[in-house]
């Protein structure tokens, strides 16, 4: 690994301070579960690590009757947050569900919603990729079994995290920091695709940080996320699904539904919501949301599969957050 400094902030404005404007060069580091390893591996050689582990780790109700979670708050804090648990099911199963105890034990909120992508060219030091600056996208001619279904490129990432997935289908605003003050912005927009941003993921700039995730109140929404693994061990998703329905009674006023690790950001489906609007929770109107979410999937060579498995994830979300049997 490369020697670097480190500075412990602990303020906002320390470690807004201590970052500087050229990428890559002075990183926030929370657990280092996803950056130790990057640099173990010279993917990152930052000059400077900020640590940002002291900066909130609280759950607070804001006045509307959501939430509002520091990002050094950890993995495991927030599966087992009574009121999160409760208000907004979609996000604590996807926290509970990620890795193993030791990492949400480790990783952060803050650290989970910026992971960089596990693309293997891309974490591979001898790949000079287009992410990393290269000419071409090793997945499009391959090993692409774990690459995106949707998404025209240049690259073909997914996005790699588990609560990014929910926090997008419950509407979450990303509280910001940066050298100009602050400002936040909608989790739906908080990521970004390759054509606008090839080297990154999201609309951080170098010296910015997330410091907090802001539910809104659910009120009438029911909420749900649903995954499929490999296998029931530490590693991430193949699919997943995240769905907010807002309802009217017994109907589906209207729906968000978001895929992940199908997309290089959480995939919405406008589609399916579509669907949903106005029907009430079946497994008839769960199937025909599924559908309509994958019909414009472009698979690669190698992950054809996954479009079927995107599609059991959407109609099992929207089962689950329906109380009715997922079958
Ligand atoms: C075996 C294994 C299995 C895993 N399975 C899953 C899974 O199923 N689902 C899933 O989602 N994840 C999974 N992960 C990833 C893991 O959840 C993340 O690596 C972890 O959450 C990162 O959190 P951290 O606090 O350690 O972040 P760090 O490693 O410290 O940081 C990660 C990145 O975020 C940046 N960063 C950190 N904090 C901030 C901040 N406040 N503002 C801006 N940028 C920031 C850092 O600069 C860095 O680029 C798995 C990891 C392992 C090792
Ligand atoms: S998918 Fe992206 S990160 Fe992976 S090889 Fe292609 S350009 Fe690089």
């Amino acid at each position: 690994m490369k020697a670097f400094a480190y500075v412990n902030a602990a303020t906002e404005k320390e470690a807004v301070a201590a970052l500087g404007s050229e990428r890559g060069k002075m990183l926030p580091l929370a657990g280092g579960m996803d950056l130790l390893a990057l640099m173990k591996d010279y993917v990152a050689q930052p000059d400077r690590l900020v640590n940002v582990k002291s900066l909130d780790k609280s759950i607070t109700k804001t006045p509307d009757g959501g939430l509002r979670i520091g990002a050094a708050v950890t993995l495991a804090a927030l599966a087992s947050h009574a009121d999160a648990s409760r208000l907004y099911p979609a996000l604590v199963d996807a926290a509970a569900e990620v890795g193993t105890p030791q990492i949400r034990n480790v990783g952060t909120v803050g650290g989970n919603l910026n992971q960089r992508p596990r693309c293997w060219y891309f974490r591979n030091e001898e790949f000079a990729c287009l992410k990393k600056g290269g000419a071409r996208c090793f997945a499009v001619d391959g090993e692409n079994q774990f690459h995106a279904i949707f998404g025209d490129g240049p690259c073909h990432i997914v996005h790699p995290s588990s609560l990014a997935v929910p926090a997008v289908a419950l509407g979450a605003r990303f509280r910001i920091v940066g050298p100009s003050g602050e400002r936040e912005v909608q989790a739906g927009e908080y990521y970004q695709m390759p054509d606008r941003n090839l080297f990154g993921e999201t609309v951080l700039a170098p010296n910015e940080i997330l410091t907090h995730v802001i539910l809104p109140a659910p009120g009438a929404v029911k909420n749900a996320s649903y995954e499929v693994r490999y296998k029931q061990s530490h590693d991430w998703p193949l699919a997943t699904a995240s769905v907010a329905l807002v309802m009217n009674g017994q109907t589906i006023r209207s729906a968000r539904v978001v895929m992940g690790a199908v997309a290089p950001i959480p995939w919405r489906s406008e589609p399916a919501e579509a669907v949903l609007a106005g029907k009430r929770i079946s497994e008839e109107s769960a199937v025909a949301a599924a559908d309509a979410a994958l019909a414009s999937a472009k698979p690669m060579a190698q992950n054809g599969y996954k479009v079927q498995i995107a599609r059991a994830a959407v109609k099992r979300a929207i089962m689950k957050a329906g109380g009715l049997e997922v079958v």
